[in-house]
């Protein structure tokens, strides 16, 4: 089988090039070719023929088709489902801020964590995500939409920690100065908490922004909504983000759905707010998207700014994350939830 060049380390493919009897100079130009998102190896025009053939008898680039898209009316938000040679189909989604364009991409085909209210969960895992392929999903936005991708969330499909050694790869394949050099300071990579790899990110001592979703005050709750809780309880997780503080000096964001009825009281604010006093964080409170079969529903508005109210009076900042694309369905899972139900019909 051909190797997924796109996946490489520069120094992988100079180890390789080297053995394949190419001069070390050779490395730099393909590894720029194949991180540019050159879509077959006739575009590195700069590559001897004899160097493309090899090349090509070695080596595989894949790249992402877009299957479908929808654009919001109101704000530009573009969400896409993108497909991958074997047939596998993923989301992303390009958001416009002031400050950029931010993608919202997928680690993996589904997800085998089975949170209740989360469309991703409730439709099962197929596969890992490679690196190239996460890469893939930037360029065909950024080729699409015709922009520069400056910052990246890894919220879309999948836990991010349960494809690690992938999902590291491509943190250092994006934010390399010879690739799409995107810094380790614009990128969010959200887990739902597996608290073994927690310590070894923190340990890596990366510049990005670790969000966890949280989610509730208690393990009770935890545990009814977010099946990885009966894993890692609360209490083990809140211990590996205060290493992870401690490790990379760096502010956590605490993602928390609120599901009217479940955890939006005011009680269940007093209890966050103990769990959580004194951390170095910020709390992201998301009405909680609709997902049919699951039951669930938004909280309301006051409930929202009374739970708000608990958490600043103890300290603690919160904010509640603006919506982009409410009109297209904006947040992961669903479309490919969508598209399968299309297919079984
Ligand atoms: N698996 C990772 C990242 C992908 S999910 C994680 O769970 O963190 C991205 C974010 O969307 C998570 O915070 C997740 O809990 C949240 N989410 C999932 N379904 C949602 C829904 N129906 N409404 C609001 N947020 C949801
Ligand atoms: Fe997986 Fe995250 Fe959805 Fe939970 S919320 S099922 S971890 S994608």
């Amino acid at each position: 089988m051909r190797t997924d060049i796109g996946s490489m380390y520069e120094q992988e493919i100079a180890e390789d090039l080297t053995a394949l009897g190419e001069p070390p100079y050779r490395t730099a130009q393909v590894y720029r070719w194949v991180q540019s998102g050159v879509k077959s190896f006739d575009e590195m025009t700069n590559i001897s023929k004899k160097l493309r053939e090899k090349l090509v008898q070695n080596y595989q680039l894949f790249s992402a088709t877009i299957e479908k898209k929808l654009v919001s009316a109101y704000d530009d938000t573009r969400k896409y489902l993108l497909s991958f040679p074997d047939g596998e189909a993923v989301e992303s989604v390009l958001m416009k801020y002031h400050h950029g364009y931010t993608s919202c991409i997928s680690t993996q085909v589904g997800c085998k964590m089975g949170c209740t209210f989360c469309a991703t969960g409730q439709s099962g895992f197929a596969r890992q995500l490679t690196a190239s392929e996460m890469l893939s999903q930037l360029r065909t936005e950024q080729e699409d939409a015709n922009i520069r991708i400056s910052n990246i969330v890894l919220m879309g499909m999948g836990e991010p920690l349960d494809n690690y050694d992938n999902v590291i790869r491509f943190l250092h394949l994006v934010s390399h100065d010879k690739g799409m050099n995107i810094g380790m300071r614009h990128i969010s990579l959200s887990t739902c908490g597996v608290v073994p790899k927690i310590y070894e990110l923190a340990d890596l001592k990366l510049q990005l922004t670790l969000s966890v979703s949280l989610h509730a005050p208690n393990d009770q709750i935890r545990s009814r909504t977010m099946p990885i809780n009966r894993r890692y309880g609360m209490q083990e997780l809140l211990k590996a983000c205060r290493y992870y503080i401690a490790q990379t000096g760096r502010r956590i964001s605490f993602e928390y759905a609120m599901i009217d009825g479940v955890n939006d009281s005011p009680a269940n604010a007093a209890e966050l707010s103990r769990q959580l006093k004194g951390m170095l964080c910020h709390i992201n409170l998301i009405p909680v998207n609709r997902v049919g079969g699951t039951g669930y529903h938004k909280s309301k508005q006051d409930r929202i700014r009374q739970f708000i109210a608990v958490l600043e009076k103890a300290g603690l900042t919160a904010t509640v994350r603006r919506t982009l694309g409410s009109d297209i369905n904006a947040s992961c899972g669903q479309l490919r939830r969508a598209h399968q139900k299309e297919e079984r019909t």
